[in-house]
């Protein structure tokens, strides 16, 4: 099959997200093009992960928690309890199943975006800190020193984003304290320790 028509996502995606997510959309997916040119990625694979990483995140938690019950996908009681961490899983089914997307590794950035894993590929390195440094976010900690280093030093880049995703989870910047998925302490554990397994 041949992969998908890059305008013909952005048009549904604009349709689908609600104004300030389309903008970061846009944002993640125009960041994510000039990461790959810097770190040599496929640019079309990055626009179209870029384009389609949120594309469950406006819809109800029920909705995603439906979507999840009819096809089968495995919820985590992390996932259970804070349904929002499922857009990634359920934005990666529907890149394959309703916008035609085929590439494994676009599909893997969906999926992995939110947490990262141990061993991420380039691609969804990319799209990972894409989502982090975009143009539209503003309240993230560090974050002129992480897009600097975004363009210099890919894993650094992501160990520093890593370092402060954990710090706000944990309560560190403000008073709340959020639930931590396991996996995005395994990935922070993989990349401090140089990317290697722990
Ligand atoms: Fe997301
Ligand atoms: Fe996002």
């Amino acid at each position: 099959m041949k992969e998908p028509d890059l305008r013909k996502i952005r048009k549904s995606m604009e349709k689908k997200l609600d104004h300030k997510r389309y903008e970061h959309t846009l944002g993640v997916a125009y960041t994510a093009a000039a990461l790959a040119m810097r770190y040599e990625a496929d640019v079309n694979n990055a626009l179209l992960a870029g384009l389609l990483h949120d594309c469950a995140k406006c819809m109800s938690n029920e909705q995603r928690l439906a979507i999840c019950e009819k096809h089968n996908l495995a919820v985590s009681e992390v996932e259970k309890r804070n349904p929002y961490l499922l857009h990634a899983k359920v934005g990666s089914f529907l890149a394959m199943k309703k916008y035609g997307v085929t590439d494994k590794d676009v599909i893997n950035a969906i999926l992995n975006h939110t947490t990262g894993r141990p061993g991420m590929s380039k691609l969804e390195k990319i799209i990972w800190l894409a989502d982090y440094i975009e143009p539209g976010r503003k309240q993230a900690p560090n974050l002129a020193k992480i897009r600097k280093a975004a363009f210099e030093d890919l894993d650094q880049a992501i160990l520093l984003a890593l370092e402060d995703t954990i710090r706000y989870l944990n309560g560190y910047f403000k008073e709340e304290k959020l639930e931590i998925d396991e996996m995005t302490l395994k990935t922070y554990d993989f990349y401090k320790n140089g990317g290697k397994s722990v």
